[in-house]
C-alpha cells in the first residue's frame, strides 16, 4: 500500500517554512498532495490560481508532489485521493493548541486518517504567511521568506 499524505493550508503565500516541511516529509511518503484550501466567500490576499502556480513551480522537479485546490473539508479531500495522513507543521505552542483541536476533530470525522506533525526548523519559526503578506503589502522585500525558485515571481 502506498503512503499518501495531504499537506493542507492556505499558503497565502507559500513560504520557505512550508517548503521545508514538504522536503523533510518526502522520504516518509510515496506521494504528497499539497492542498490549497480556499473559501470562495472569503477574500484571500494572493489569488488561489497564483498560489497554485507558485507551489507547482517550487516542486516542478519533484514527481512525488502534486498541488491541488480544494474548497471543503481536508478529510474529504484526503478520502478522495486515498490519503491516510494529514501533514502539518508546528512552530510554537500556539500552533500546537490550534493544531491539536483540528487534528482531534478530523480524527472524529474520519478515524482512518492520522495527522502527522513536523516541528519547524528553528530558523523558520518566525516565518508566517500573514507577516510575509504584510511586508509585501507595504513594499518590503520578501524574497528571503519564499522558496528560492520563486525569487522575484512575486515582484509587483
Ligand atoms: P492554515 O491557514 O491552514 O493555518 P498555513 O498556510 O498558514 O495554513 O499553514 C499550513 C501549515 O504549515 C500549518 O500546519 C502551519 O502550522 C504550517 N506552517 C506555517 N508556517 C510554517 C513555518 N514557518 N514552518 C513550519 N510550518 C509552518
Amino acid at each position: 500500500m502506498s503512503r499518501i499524505a495531504v499537506f493542507p493550508g492556505s499558503f497565502d503565500p507559500f513560504t520557505v517554512g512550508h517548503e521545508s516541511i514538504v522536503q523533510r516529509a518526502l522520504p516518509m511518503y510515496d506521494k504528497i498532495y499539497i492542498m490549497i484550501g480556499f473559501n470562495s466567500k472569503k477574500n484571500s490576499f494572493f489569488p488561489v490560481e497564483k498560489r497554485m502556480e507558485w507551489i507547482q513551480k517550487t516542486f516542478e522537479h519533484e514527481p512525488k508532489v502534486e498541488v491541488r485546490m480544494h474548497e471543503g473539508l481536508t478529510v474529504d479531500f484526503a478520502k478522495n485521493v486515498g490519503a491516510n495522513f494529514i501533514l502539518r507543521g508546528l512552530r510554537t505552542s500556539a500552533d500546537f493548541e490550534y493544531e491539536r483541536a483540528i487534528a482531534q476533530m478530523n480524527k472524529k470525522i474520519n478515524t482512518q486518517v492520522e495527522t502527522v506533525f513536523l516541528l519547524t526548523m528553528p530558523e523558520h519559526t518566525p516565518i508566517n504567511s500573514s507577516i510575509v503578506r504584510e511586508i509585501f503589502a507595504h513594499g518590503g522585500d520578501i524574497n528571503e521568506f519564499i522558496p528560492a525558485v520563486l525569487k522575484d515571481c512575486l515582484a509587483r
